[in-house]
C-alpha cells in the first residue's frame, strides 16, 4: 500500500509498504479520508518526541471495514467506522477505573504510538473505533479530532457566552454546535486576520476580532485552541469572575507570567487532554440532532507535506483532509 512515513522529525516520505495484518482484536480498514490535525504538525516538528520509527501520522480516519483478526465480533464488511486519537487504553489503571481513559497511564494514540491514517490501509483496535453515518467521508474526517476533542473542551466551558481563541478546525465546528444550542460565540483570530474573522461571522458568531482585543461583554468561558501560551492570560482577561478558560491543544508555547488579579475571582484555568470513547458516543449522538458542516480542503495523500505546510502557514480556511 501507499503510505506517508515520518522517518525522523521534519522528514516525510511517500513509500510503498506492506499492507498491515490485523492482529487479535483489530480491524483492517480501507482508508477513505484522513483529516490533518495540528498535533500532526507538532509530531512532524519534533515538539512531541517521536516514539516509533517510520511513523504513519493521522488520527482522524474515516474508513471501511475490510477484514479483522481473531476475537472481533459484530462488524460487517464494508461498514463505515472512524478512528480517533485514543487508539487504546488499558482499562485497569486508576484513570481508566475512574472513567478517565483519556488520561490512561498506558494509553496508545493513533498516528503516534499506533500507525495512523496517512495511508491506503490501517488497523485499529475494534473496541476503540466509532461507527459513523454514511455521507461524504472527507466531511466526516474533521469531526474525529477537531470535533471530538473540541467537544470535550466544549463540555468543560459552560455558560451562555463562549469565546474561541484560534479560529481553525476545532473552533469552526464548535461554533456551529454552540450556535445550534443557543449560545453566543465570540471568535478570536490572529490580529488582522480578516479572512478568518469573516468566516466566523458567516457561521453566525456574535462577535469576531483579534486575540489582542477584549470582547464587548465579559465571557462565561473561553477555549484556547491556538498553541500560543500568551493567549491564556489574554483569555482570563476576557472571562467574568467564576468563568473558565480551557486550553484545548496538546502543545503550547510558554505561558508568560501574569498578575494574580486575572485568576482571582474564582476564575478557572485548565487543560483538556485527549478524549474518551464516551465523549465520542455523546458527540456523534448529538450530531444526529445538530448538523455541523466542516469546511474542508482536500489534498491527495501524496501531498501530505503540502497540507501540513499550509496548516503551519495558516493558509486558507477549513480543515485539510487527505484522500488516498
Ligand atoms: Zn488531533
Ligand atoms: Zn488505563
Amino acid at each position: 500500500m501507499r503510505a506517508v512515513l515520518l522517518k525522523q522529525p521534519k522528514e516525510l516520505e511517500v513509500a510503498e509498504i506492506p499492507t498491515p495484518e490485523p492482529q487479535d482484536g483489530e480491524l483492517l480498514l480501507k482508508v477513505e479520508a484522513c483529516a490533518v490535525c495540528r498535533t500532526d504538525l507538532h509530531i512532524l516538528d519534533g515538539e512531541l518526541p517521536l516514539v516509533r520509527s517510520s511513523l504513519i501520522l493521522g488520527h482522524q480516519i474515516v474508513a471501511r471495514v475490510e477484514g479483522w483478526g481473531r476475537r472481533v465480533e459484530g462488524f460487517a464488511l464494508g461498514e463505515r467506522v472512524g478512528v480517533p486519537w485514543l487508539g487504546w487504553a488499558c482499562g485497569t489503571c486508576r484513570y481508566c477505573q475512574m472513567g478517565l481513559e483519556n488520561l490512561c497511564e498506558r494509553a496508545e494514540f493513533t498516528g503516534y504510538h499506533r500507525q495512523g491514517g496517512y495511508a491506503e490501509y490501517a488497523v485499529a483496535d475494534a473496541h476503540f473505533v466509532h461507527r459513523l453515518a454514511e455521507g461524504r467521508a472527507e466531511e466526516l474526517a474533521p469531526l474525529l479530532c477537531g470535533g471530538l476533542i473540541g467537544y470535550r473542551a466544549y463540555r468543560m466551558a459552560p455558560g451562555e457566552r463562549l469565546g474561541l481563541y484560534g479560529f481553525g478546525s476545532a473552533a469552526h465546528l464548535l461554533a456551529q454546535l454552540a450556535r445550534a444550542e443557543g449560545r453566543a460565540v465570540y471568535a478570536f483570530t490572529r490580529p488582522g486576520d480578516h479572512i478568518a474573522q469573516a468566516w466566523a461571522r458567516e457561521l453566525g458568531v456574535t462577535w469576531a476580532g483579534g486575540s489582542d482585543e477584549l470582547p464587548p461583554e465579559p465571557l462565561d468561558a473561553a477555549i484556547v485552541f491556538a498553541p500560543v501560551g500568551a493567549l491564556l492570560p489574554q483569555a482570563l482577561r476576557a472571562v467574568r469572575p467564576g468563568g473558565v478558560v480551557v486550553a484545548g491543544g496538546i502543545h503550547m508555547s510558554e505561558i508568560p507570567a501574569f498578575p494574580y488579579a486575572l485568576l482571582w475571582g474564582e476564575r478557572v484555568l485548565r487543560s483538556v487532554a485527549n478524549v474518551t470513547r464516551e465523549d465520542g458516543r455523546e458527540f456523534f449522538a448529538k450530531l444526529n440532532q445538530v448538523a455541523i458542516r466542516p469546511r474542508i480542503r482536500v489534498y491527495p495523500l501524496e501531498q501530505a507535506g503540502q497540507a501540513l505546510a499550509d496548516l503551519r502557514a495558516g493558509l486558507g480556511v477549513g480543515t485539510a483532509v487527505l484522500v488516498p
